[in-house]
């Protein structure tokens, strides 16, 4: 159980700190910008930006452009513009992404933006032990190696896979991976000497689409990734929801069909995760392949199971049977994005995973039927767009769990 609630008293200390967060995030989303811009954008006074500025000069995390004057000025004469904005070498923060088979480790700016990284394939069924030992071990290489300096690296994140707990940092369960109650935190802390900042992937991709990409404007924005299973990170306000049981985006698990469905891993029937996923869509094209011996998806794959870019290559040569199972699987995703619609109403709903991959063959029936199934002119208004790091997305959100920590000053990370 994650309880994270806003401390309701306030002392000095915490009331420099929260404004430090405030310009960090106004200068994050809006800059270049002047203090008179960062004044009125946060609610400060223009004393308190001149004096929170100073310091975050001194300590090379904020620095000052010249900027060129808005049309309307051009003609006065005077000084030209000093625009703020974040160094992006300023900080830095490593991201460790754990996939299904892989383990990739990113060293990311203060920008999010990636620097240094590594990647490794694993069989999947490695030891967790084993893996988590070869990752310490990428972490300290991609340190090394990058050549920066590591009193400038703010904290690590980690984007697991499963049912994760923020608050203790434990991997409660990977189903994929075989993992069951891993203290992640503790294991990178004491092997790294870092702060660590552990959440779900899916979570960590919304959160760094929300402070680091296309989310950078909207005040909600739910990322929905689809690959082995189907699950969701909602942002609201800039900050991650999680619900009452941290459980909030288990959106694989939505009831779509509740008589005739077939069995979920939930223990539940007629779940999006059993109508839409990775496994669904390959078991699918290869019973097509099956049926259709001359059909292009089965002179693509020549015999072998199909790859899921197969499946969407032959949709693109105009193979109508996986087109068509395609618009089925896509129906679904519509319909669920549509209840989803009506219940957060977000502005932005990012599709990641396959939903990246094939999003010519994919997005127009889930677009069509989510604008169709939402209440009313709900589904209008919302943008359906694909991520901002493809295929970076795992690695960059990691990093932003540890940069979150850093500019809400959650962590040791800001001296
Ligand atoms: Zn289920």
């Amino acid at each position: 159980m994650v309880i994270r609630r806003t401390p309701v008293g306030s002392s000095s200390a915490t009331i420099k700190a929260r404004n430090i967060s405030a310009v960090l995030l106004t200068l994050l989303r809006h800059q270049p910008i002047s203090r008179v811009q960062l004044a009125e954008r946060t609610g400060l006074s223009t004393t308190t930006i001149t004096n929170l500025i100073a310091d975050l000069i001194e300590q090379r995390i904020v620095t000052q452009i010249e900027t060129q004057p808005e049309p309307a000025r051009r003609r006065s004469v005077g000084r030209p513009q000093q625009g703020l904005c974040l160094a992006p070498d300023a900080r830095y923060a490593i991201g460790i992404h754990i996939g299904v088979g892989s383990v990739n480790v990113a060293l990311c700016n203060l920008l999010a933006q990636p620097v240094y990284g590594l990647s490794i394939d694993h069989p999947l069924d490695r030891a967790q032990g084993d893996v988590m030992a070869e990752t310490i071990g990428m972490v300290r290489r991609v340190i090394g190696e990058s050549g920066v300096d590591p009193g400038r690296i703010v904290g690590l994140g980690f984007g697991a896979s499963g049912l994760v707990e923020p608050a203790s940092g434990v991997n409660v369960v990977a189903p994929n991976l075989g993992w069951r109650d891993v203290p992640v935190r503790d294991q990178l802390c004491s092997a790294l000497r870092l702060p660590v900042s552990v959440d779900n992937n899916v979570r960590a991709m919304a959160l760094g689409e929300a402070l680091f990409g296309r989310g950078k404007d909207v005040f909600s924005l739910a990322y929905v990734y689809v690959r082995v299973g189907v699950g969701a990170g909602i942002v609201v306000g800039g900050r991650l929801y999680y619900g009452g049981g941290a459980g909030a985006g288990e959106i694989g698990h939505m009831t779509i069909l509740p008589h005739d469905g077939a069995a979920c891993r939930c223990g539940n029937t007629g779940c999006l995760e059993t109508l839409i996923s990775e496994p669904v869509i390959l078991r699918l094209a290869q019973q097509i392949a099956q049926r259709e011996p001359e059909g292009r998806l089965a002179r693509l794959c020549a015999g072998s199971t199909p790859s899921i870019e197969q499946v969407f290559a032959a949709a693109r040569a105009g193979d109508s049977a996986v087109q068509a199972m395609l618009d089925e699987r896509a129906y679904y995703l519509g319909v669920a994005l549509a209840n989803m619609v009506n219940i957060l109403n977000p502005e932005l709903i990012i599709l990641g995973g396959i939903l990246a991959l094939g999003e010519d063959v994919l997005l127009p029936v889930v677009s069509e039927t989510m604008r169709q199934c939402a209440f009313a002119h709900l589904g209008d208004k919302v943008r359906l767009e694909t991520p901002s790091f493809y295929p970076n997305a795992g690695v960059v959100g990691a990093a932003a769990l540890a940069l979150n920590a850093f500019l809400y000053q959650q962590s040791e990370g800001f001296a």
